[in-house]
């Protein structure tokens, strides 16, 4: 009763384990006793345990039937005597109590089903301290895998979502290094930003191209426990590995690594954790990567309205591949630093604004007017010959000088490409507006120049 009483009041593994101790060395001083674990449960010293072995080799054939029946066995063998007792709980047997006798005895029924009974309310009470702190476990998890959740939710960039999971892992994990690879649908794969360095060196990412391989073929999680042993090492100085598939939407997006050098330092528990965390925070990568994808498609500029360098580039190489020719003006705004330095820098942001929209009202709808970057713009005109490039050109310069408050003055490179003089090349017709432009900026300012590219063929015909 006094020891029932006990194992009730605590969920303590090392207090129960001492408490049965205790009580049989009080009934049966003269005894030896030993507990025989099934779990890897840390005890002080002075409890005596040995690890439950069994198997062909180690194992003692009565500890095992023991234990695998669950049934008192007795030792007669020796000149003692030697009690296995299972320690019982409802669902399992969580090791074997080794009760050495002094000399032969022999212990009445009662005294053996009374070690039986103190057994297998030791071993009940082993069952829920051991479901408390498995639930403890479950309940750690859950708040680790909640917080994840929400942080994601805050809609972070790519590169700080990484980060944030990153130090995730590391901190509930142990691990070394971990890594966020993605597959691309083309086939290549890339290391996102926010992995640890050892991700970011190119011949890790070398050395894990037939893990890749692996992971696209098999869409399955993999716990390495020592790659020593194993036939592929990929990272040679990590021993241990947890690799996690990416999944959204039944679609192999790419996968998670955890690293460290030593053998089997990452539990199986750990594994689970792993994934667990891997699958709630997929949905917001995939998210965040699409966003930045969009960012990139975007085709407007957010200050001017202006169309992005982006999609003019792919309009003129579509004119390039279907026109017969085409006039690209490169202009820049003068003296703009002085602009901003004497009016500040919102004044400057609109009068970039206004120039941008003396752009729009000298063009057709067909034309493309675009932000080349700060405050340079371009225009690229379909199908135009180079005389009404130029007219239109030295328009705009007339009406900026004349409609910008505070006034601005600003210089225009023009140069021109055609199917039969010029071929078409994206990057020539841009540096050879930028050197007509440089040329408009030395000689003066305020005023429209022709790329010489242009000029040395002539201008007839155009
Ligand atoms: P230049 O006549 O030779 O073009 O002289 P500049 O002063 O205009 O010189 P440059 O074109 O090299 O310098 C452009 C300056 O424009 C530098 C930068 O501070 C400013 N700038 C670039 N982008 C923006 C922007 O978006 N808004 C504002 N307000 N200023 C910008
Ligand atoms: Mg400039
Ligand atoms: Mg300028």
């Amino acid at each position: 009763m006094q020891v029932t009483k006990k194992f009730h009041s605590t969920m303590n593994i090392e207090e129960i384990l001492g408490e049965i101790i205790d009580a049989l060395h009080t009934a049966y001083p003269s005894f030896l006793v030993h507990l025989l674990l099934s779990q890897e449960w840390k005890v002080k010293a002075d409890i005596p345990t040995k690890p439950l072995t069994y198997g062909e080799e180690t194992g003692n054939k009565i500890v095992e039937h023991a234990y695998l029946t669950g049934d008192i066995q007795i030792d007669q063998t020796g000149e003692r005597m030697t009690l296995y007792v299972p320690l019982r709980g409802k669902q399992g047997v969580y090791g074997v109590m080794e009760i050495k006798s002094s000399q032969t005895v022999i212990l009445p029924r009662s005294e053996i089903d009374f070690i039986q009974m103190l057994a297998d309310t030791g071993g009940n009470a082993l069952e829920n301290a051991e479901l408390y702190q498995q639930s403890r476990n479950l309940i750690h998890d859950l708040q680790l895998i909640n917080e994840t959740s929400h942080q994601l939710n805050l809609n972070l960039r790519l590169a700080d979502t990484i980060n944030f999971m990153v130090q995730q892992i590391i901190e509930s994990f142990g691990a070394e290094h971990v890594g966020f690879i993605m597959f691309h649908p083309k086939g290549e794969s890339t290391v996102l930003e926010g992995s640890t360095e050892l991700f970011l060196k190119e011949d890790t990412q070398v050395k894990l191209d037939s893990l890749i391989t692996k992971m696209k073929r098999e869409k399955d999680p993999i716990y390495f426990g020592d790659l020593e042993s194993q036939e592929k090492q990929y990272l040679t100085e990590y021993k241990s590995m947890l690799v996690v598939p990416m999944i959204q939407s039944n679609e192999l997006k790419g996968m998670v690594l955890a690293v460290h050098r030593l053998p089997y330092y990452f539990t199986f528990e750990n594994f689970k954790l792993l994934q667990s965390l891997v699958h709630h925070s997929t949905l917001a990568f995939t998210n965040s990567m699409l966003h930045e994808e969009l960012e990139r498609l975007v085709i407007t500029d957010h200050l001017t309205k202006l169309y992005s360098r982006s999609h003019l580039d792919e309009r003129i190489q579509d004119s390039m591949y279907k026109d017969g020719q085409g006039a690209f003006l490169l202009l820049d705004i003068d003296n703009f630093k002085l602009i901003n330095d004497t009016f500040g820098h919102q004044v400057g942001d609109d009068i970039i604004i206004q120039v941008a929209n003396v752009m729009k009202k000298n063009i057709r709808t067909d034309d493309i007017a675009a932000r080349w970057g700060g405050e340079e713009l371009a225009i690229y005109l379909p199908r135009v010959e180079l005389s009404i490039a130029i007219t239109i050109a030295e328009r705009i310069v007339q009406t900026v000088a004349i409609e910008t408050s505070p006034r601005v003055t600003v210089s225009i490179g023009v140069s021109h490409w055609s199917a039969y003089k010029n071929p078409p090349s994206l990057d020539h017709l841009f540096k050879e507006a930028d050197q007509a432009l440089y040329r408009a900026k030395e000689t003066g300012k305020n005023q429209v120049v022709v790329s010489d590219w242009n000029k040395e063929k002539g201008m007839e015909g155009v």
